[in-house]
């Protein structure tokens, strides 16, 4: 597999980058850069003449492009076999709600450490390096490119203790990243508090997830659109599949997933 493809700016943090992240701010950023580099999410290394902001030039080759062929449930590569129609063993058992899955790349590495930063340790500045990762990955962006992303909801609780909603800020950014008709809908609520899911196994996860989502208030589903969910990580695919469920009974005829990271 090949490494991820150097995206072609050499700045840091471009002037493009600049304008799409807010104006004076995006501009304050690149100066604060500029003065400050920051440190590298994955080895913590100074951030200088890199593609990325956060990932330096020796992290950006250890991110893992997904290319096919891939499962086409999840999104995950067969390593150099034969592909077909038929599913990965990530996905084996699953039952999808939804048509397709594709992944940016692997999760391992910087990519890793990029999604940890953006959820444990108030990362939102690593944003706009994931939204140019996918973006760069054609097999992903042209998956993405005009379709509804839906970001699977957070409960309220979470988004209150960390003060933020990556989720649906991750969402934001693709749409930034990917532009044209590509828009975020937040149609979905979370409206049960499940509790943290790492530590269960599937079948328990599928139990806690049934009923832990539901279509956002006064929200309406055209089953015209094609809607994409939108998670951070692949795991067991239950949360995805209990969003899918929701979508799907109110009415989406065409609904896939989409996730950052895999494997
Ligand atoms: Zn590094
Ligand atoms: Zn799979």
């Amino acid at each position: 597999m090949e490494p991820l493809e150097d995206t072609g700016t050499a700045a840091p943090a471009d002037s493009a980058d600049a304008a799409a992240t807010g104006g004076w701010r995006g501009w304050a950023r690149v100066a604060a850069d500029l003065v400050f580099p920051p440190s590298c999410v994955h080895c913590g290394d100074l951030v200088e003449a890199s593609p990325l902001r956060m990932v330096c030039v020796a992290c950006v080759p250890l991110l893992v492009r997904v290319e096919p062929p891939c499962c086409p449930c999840c999104g995950h590569p067969f390593f150099g076999e034969a592909s077909g129609e038929r599913l990965c063993v990530h996905c084996e058992g699953l039952r999808p709600e939804f048509g397709e899955g594709r992944t940016a790349v692997l999760f391992r590495g910087p990519a890793r450490s990029l999604v940890h930063t953006l959820k444990y340790r108030q990362g939102l500045h690593v944003l706009g390096d994931m939204a140019k990762i996918v973006a760069a990955n054609p097999h992903v962006a042209d998956f993405l490119r005009g379709a509804v992303l839906v970001p699977v909801p957070l409960h309220g609780r979470k988004e209150r203790e960390r003060g933020y909603n990556q989720a649906s800020e991750y969402v934001q950014a693709l749409v930034s990243a990917l532009g044209g008709a590509t828009r975020c809908a937040a149609v979905l609520a979370r409206v049960i508090d499940t509790q943290t899911q790492t530590s269960l196994d599937r079948a328990q996860r599928q139990a806690n997830l049934k009923n832990a989502f539901a279509l956002a208030p006064g929200v309406g589903i055209n089953p015209e659109l094609r809607y994409v969910l939108i998670d951070d990580v692949f795991t067991t695919g239950s949360t995805l599949n209990a969003c899918a469920a929701v979508l799907r009974r109110a009415g989406a005829l065409k609904v896939d997933v989409c996730t950052f990271g895999h494997g």
